[in-house]
């Protein structure tokens, strides 16, 4: 995948290169030009003070640098030249200046007629060594420019990624976002050119939340509705139980699925009532060891009928939350313990605090839960073929989705694992502790 940091920095590096480079270029070459000149005035003077020389003086003693040479000829004698230069004319005998090869180097030459001794004045200055000066003033003005560009990059690395940190922000906050969370994107302080993209998702959130709420106003109108018809069945068919035979499988099987659909209905109703605006406004410290008293009280008749041992363990422990929600938690819990123990078998509640945090424990000593079921039983509408309790409604799959439901709510942890009686299944949740 590419990165737009790496795109703005290369981008950004590469221009300003290419610019340094081609300013070191057009610098290189004017300072070159001034060289020129400049060296070339001082062969100019050199083959002046040459003219104004003293040629009774013996030539052998001219021992000048390596890159300087003359010769001062008179008509065709050679009448005085240094150390390096040949014996024949460096150049043409043309005022003026030139280039000449000579003791394997290539030379800047200049020539002079001197009007009052009629002698021609030929000096001669290295190219390879003139420059040399020259170009090591422009190296070190280059040198610079080339050692920069690492620093250069690293600056430009760093005000890109400061640029860059709102869409970071703005990332860390979407993916944080709980998949239910369809509240806006809060991105303050953010830049202009991210504020449109913020503007855009919230725009898809809202149009996805009233879909979402569409959705659930349908499902739960449609429960609301169909609790009335549902209700009246049930009349119906008490009315008629006095009149039929209420042995027959046909009678069984009506009752039951009417049941079913009751439960069904109910269960729906309940889950589309848990919304966060609603728990946010029931919100209160709740005694969690009470809540398990008053749903114990209200199955207990049940439970007894099935001839199971039921025991509530633990301390009063408080934390936030809403009384309704954790009673259908505890209830739905509860109610399939019951439902998938056998008769005579063990139930136990427990209420305890453990490393800061407040534990529920619901266990029995049924038939467990096989380990590859136990992410699956939390999805919606999903049972397992374990046939529960005779007088019981029927399951429909919705109750530990319930469940997960008023955790998450209260910002609790739900997870399944093996009772402590070594055989059946324990749901145990985590709260965290109300702050005192
Ligand atoms: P249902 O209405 O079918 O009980 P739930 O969501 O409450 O739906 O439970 C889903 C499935 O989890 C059940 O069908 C059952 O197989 C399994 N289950 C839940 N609680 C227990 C338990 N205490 N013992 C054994 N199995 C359980």
């Amino acid at each position: 995948m590419s990165s737009i940091r790496l795109f703005l920095v290369a981008g950004i590096l590469a221009t300003l290169t290419l610019f340094n480079f081609v300013a070191a270029l057009r610098g290189y070459q004017t300072s070159m030009e001034e060289a020129d000149l400049l060296f070339d005035n001082q062969l100019l003077d050199f083959a002046r003070l040459v003219g104004r020389l003293d040629l009774t003086d013996t030539h052998e003693e001219l021992r000048l640098g390596n890159n300087l040479a003359f010769q001062v000829w008179d008509q065709d004698a050679l009448i005085a030249h240094s150390y390096h230069a040949p014996v024949e004319p460096i150049s043409a005998f043309s005022n003026g200046f030139d280039f000449s090869n000579f003791d394997g180097y290539r030379w800047r030459t200049y020539t002079r007629h001197e009007t009052l001794s009629g002698h021609w004045v030929i000096v001669a200055e290295r190219t390879d060594l003139r420059y040399v000066l020259a170009e090591n003033v422009v190296l070190e003005s280059i040198l610079p420019i080339l050692l920069s560009i690492p620093l250069v990059g690293l600056l430009i690395w760093l005000i890109v990624s400061h640029g860059l940190r709102p869409l970071a922000v703005l990332s860390a906050e979407l993916k944080n976002k709980h998949v239910n969370d369809l509240s806006p994107v809060q991105a303050q302080n953010t830049r202009r050119e991210l504020a449109q993209v913020v503007q855009s998702i919230n725009g898809f959130m809202a149009r996805l939340n009233q879909s979402v709420e569409r959705e659930k106003r349908f499902s739960a109108d449609a429960a609301h509705e169909l609790r009335t018809p549902i209700s009246a069945l049930k009349v119906q068919l008490h009315n008629l139980s006095g009149e039929i035979d209420t042995g027959s499988d046909t009678w069984q099987q009506l009752q039951h699925g009417v049941e079913r659909m009751q439960h069904l209905v109910e269960q729906l109703l309940t889950l589309y009532r848990m919304n966060p605006d609603k728990f946010a406004e029931n919100c209160q410290q709740v005694d969690l060891y009470q809540v398990c008293e008053d749903v114990i009280a209200r199955q207990y008749s049940l439970v007894e009928s099935r001839q199971q041992h039921l025991a509530l363990e633990g301390d009063h422990c408080r934390i936030t939350g809403d009384v309704f929600a954790l009673d259908t938690l505890v209830s739905n819990l509860l109610s399939n313990a019951s439902k998938y123990t056998p008769a005579e078998g063990n139930i136990l509640v427990r209420v305890h605090r453990q490393g800061g945090r407040i534990m529920l424990d619901v266990e029995d000593d049924g038939p467990g839960i096989p380990e590859a079921e136990r992410e699956r039983i939390f999805e919606r509408f999903y049972h397992s073929e374990k046939s529960p309790q005779e007088g019981d409604p029927p399951g429909c799959g919705l109750g530990l989705t319930i469940v997960s439901h008023v955790a998450h709510l209260h910002q609790a942890d739900v997870s399944v694992g093996v009772s402590s009686f070594g055989k059946g299944s324990r749901f145990t949740v985590s709260f965290p502790e109300a702050p005192i």
